[in-house]
């Protein structure tokens, strides 16, 4: 069983900041910065791929509730939603979940940057990502 999953059937002790009959959502262990969450569905799935339509949904209305909460509580300026998929973009537990990392200003202890890349042909590369 997946450690997510050993703290959904509370075999593993975590920090509820909210939960219903199909998502939970804990204080992140590391916390990146002051108030990150974790959102899951109870029902185990790899990665947002790899989980059916209904229970994303879920998570997202979840996340976006408590992005709001948590911003207007702990007066952060900004916040952000996001996902990893796969080890390569970062996932660490291959138990879908979406942080919410709350933000008080650009010093804080997450840097997330696009950084320069090489020039794509844009026709090109609409035809590999429409198949
Ligand atoms: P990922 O790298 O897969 O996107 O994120 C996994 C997150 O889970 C990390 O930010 C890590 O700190 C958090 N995490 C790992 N183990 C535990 C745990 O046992 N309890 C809690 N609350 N968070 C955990
Ligand atoms: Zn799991």
């Amino acid at each position: 069983m997946c450690i997510f999953c050993k703290i959904i059937n509370h075999e593993i002790p975590s920090s509820v900041v909210y939960e219903d009959d199909d998502v939970l959502a804990i204080l992140d262990i590391s916390q990146v910065t002051r108030g990150h969450t974790l959102v899951m569905p109870k029902k185990h799935f790899a990665n947002i791929i790899e989980a059916d339509e209904e229970t994303v949904q879920k998570c997202v209305s979840v996340a976006k509730k408590l992005a709001e909460q948590i911003v207007r509580n702990t007066g952060a300026s900004g916040v952000n939603v996001l996902t990893n998929c796969g080890e390569s973009a970062g996932q660490s537990v291959d138990h879908l979940h979406f942080h919410i990392i709350p933000r008080y200003d650009e010093n804080d202890a997450i840097v997330i940057k696009f950084r320069e890349s090489e020039q794509q042909d844009l026709g090109e590369v609409l035809k590999t990502v429409k198949g």
